[in-house]
């Protein structure tokens, strides 16, 4: 075989020419490449000595994931903003990132599941954690010991969606140095702007309502630039969970359209959740916009709520949710189509006490669908529960 040298170049990319554009690109590029060339070694060695700002290598920073960072850190009214794989590799980050053996966590309020499985592996490293669900100011500043190095909560938290005073939550903890940390996936940075409040660390699953979509997973850290910086270099960079350029694209692509999809989840979330209220065969509807007062940290509400069936059986729990039609069943939250899912598994009583979710709880993601349409079907799933 042989071949022109000049091809083999050319197939290479050698001489492959950097197009000038004439214009700005309205959607940013996706810059699909594993790593960056430098016209000199000193260049690439300026690079390599501050990597966290400047594209050298992927798995570090990318343009296209550093535009959404960029967007998200200003979202949020943060410094630094790094995107990672999924929810849960930004939440190992964060953990591995800023804890030391012999520290301890505290979580506050119903969080997430596999944070909690996360914490409790970290006891193979010496951290161990509490969770404390009753939001007394007084019982969360009993259960701090002189340990306690970070505060992760959720607000409003996994499930049952009640909230905190996230005020005075981060004055508690500054007050002691004690690093607090928020799941803001809920409330997304539209509705709750946590660094706002006193928090040193936002966290996001861009999977739910920022990706908006069901077509990506991706999680993301927002903080001031010297909490990210030690985060970047002591984590992200280490355990490698990328947001690769394709998916933070994708993300770049649902933001666009946020403000107007949670306006529409809000409106039909609210409109079902008092219908439900209404019903015989409900106990009670978990939303915290029906409460007397919404929190003044958060200006509005999204679209995931729960409702617990007055029988709190798994077998009224399984009728209920295989009779809905409109309601798909799975996991996750956030995208365009409405889904149901029941923390009930038939055998896990223990598990759903320890966490104070009652038996009949039912989680609804409100989708884009006719509100009118996502009643009926409930109401004709409820018609044989009554
Ligand atoms: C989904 C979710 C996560 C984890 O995100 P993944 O992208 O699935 O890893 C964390 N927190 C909350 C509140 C979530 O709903």
């Amino acid at each position: 075989m042989a071949f022109d040298p000049r091809d083999v170049e050319i197939c290479v990319g050698a001489e492959a020419p950097t197009p000038e554009p004439t214009g700005t690109p309205i959607v940013p590029p996706i810059v699909q490449t594993s790593l960056f060339a430098f016209p000199t070694l000193d260049d690439l060695l300026t690079g390599l000595g501050a990597e966290h700002r400047h594209s050298v290598y992927s798995r570090g920073q990318n343009p296209t994931v550093e535009v959404l960072e960029d967007q998200l850190a200003a979202l949020e009214r943060g410094a630094a903003c790094k995107c990672f794989a999924s929810g849960m590799a930004a939440i190992s980050a964060a953990l591995l990132g800023l804890l030391e053996a012999g520290d301890h966590v505290l979580f506050v309020n119903q969080v997430y599941g596999p944070t909690l499985q996360l914490a409790a592996e970290l006891e193979r490293f010496g951290i161990t954690h509490d969770v404390v669900l009753d939001l007394e100011l007084g019982t969360i500043e009993n259960a701090l010991r002189p340990t306690t190095r970070l505060i992760w909560c959720e607000s409003p938290g996994t499930m049952l969606f009640r909230t905190l005073d996230l005020e005075a939550l981060t004055a508690l903890a500054r007050g002691r140095g004690i690093l607090t940390a928020i799941d803001n996936t809920w409330a997304t940075p539209l509705l709750q702007k946590p660094l706002t409040l006193g928090f040193d660390l936002v966290l996001h699953a861009l999977s739910k309502y920022i990706g908006g979509h069901s077509d990506v997973i991706g999680g993301a850290l927002v903080g001031s630039s010297e909490l990210l910086e030690k985060l970047f270099y002591r984590a992200f960079l280490l355990l490698g969970g990328i947001l690769p350029p394709f998916d933070a694209w994708l993300v770049v692509r649902g933001l666009r359209t946020l403000p107007i999809r949670l306006r529409q989840h809000q409106e039909s979330a609210l409109a079902i959740a008092r219908h439900l209220t209404q019903h015989p065969a409900i106990g009670r509807v978990w939303h915290p916009g029906l409460e007397p007062a919404l929190p003044t940290t958060l200006s509005g509400t999204s679209g995931l709520f729960s409702f617990e069936l007055a029988d709190g059986s798994f077998d009224a729990v399984r009728g209920m949710v295989d009779r809905l039609r409109l309601f798909r069943i799975g996991v996750s939250w956030g995208g365009p189509e409405s889904l149901v899912i029941a923390p009930n598994r038939g055998d896990n009583t223990a598990t759903l006490q320890a966490h104070g979710i009652p038996g009949g709880l039912i989680r609804l993601s409100v989708g884009l669908e006719p509100a009118e349409r996502l009643i009926d079907d409930l109401d004709q799933a409820l018609a044989e529960v009554a």
